[in-house]
């Protein structure tokens, strides 16, 4: 039973497991963006060869798989804390801020290398990039999640 007085504290561990759960709804957004432009980056030839063996689409593949393991290791590390009972309120939001701004990157850079066909409903991508950049809206946006962890660092509460 929930004690009267509680409400807001028990909202805030509710938000605890949330956030994590957004940030793992767009690592799947950000993976599936990733693998379609691996394998579109195989697929299509400009200038003679695969657009996968120009540096530059090697860069913007090469960051999006960094920036999606490091939101995955983010998310993980919250829901170890709230498996094992632990407090995660600045490890959560972490988690949230970092994970669902990755996915509007990493959908980004995905429909930036299917180039033309990216913007058009063929290919799935632009559908990737308009779910992923829903993502630091809900459950606390993404500037909200920074005020939790600036006042952590600080002890000075930037809200109002
Ligand atoms: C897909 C989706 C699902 C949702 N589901 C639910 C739900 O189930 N239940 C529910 O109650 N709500 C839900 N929401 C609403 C969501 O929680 C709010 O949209 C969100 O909290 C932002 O509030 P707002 O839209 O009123 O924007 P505002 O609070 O008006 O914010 C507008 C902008 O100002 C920024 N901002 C606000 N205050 C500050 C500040 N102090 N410092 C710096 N920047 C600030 C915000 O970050 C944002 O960028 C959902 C929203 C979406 C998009």
């Amino acid at each position: 039973m929930i004690e009267p007085g509680t409400g807001l504290k028990n909202t805030m561990v509710l938000f605890e497991k949330a956030r994590p759960m957004v940030g793992m709804t767009s690592i799947g957004i950000a993976q599936a963006a990733l693998d379609k432009a691996v394998a579109y980056s195989k697929e299509r030839r400009q200038h003679g060869k695969p657009i996968g063996g120009h540096q530059l689409i090697q860069g913007m593949l090469a960051e999006a798989a960094t920036e999606l393991d490091a939101a995955r290791l983010l998310v993980y590390r919250a829901f170890n804390l709230i498996d094992h009972g632990v407090r995660s309120e600045v490890q959560s939001a972490m988690a949230k801020w970092y994970a669902t701004e990755m996915a509007v990157n990493v959908t980004s850079k995905a429909l930036q290398i299917h180039g033309g066909n990216g913007i058009t409903k063929d290919f799935g991508v632009e559908l990737l990039f308009r779910n992923a950049r829903m993502m630091p809206i809900p459950d606390g946006t993404t500037e909200i999640q920074k005020l939790i962890i600036g006042r952590a660092l600080t002890g000075i509460n930037a809200f109002s």
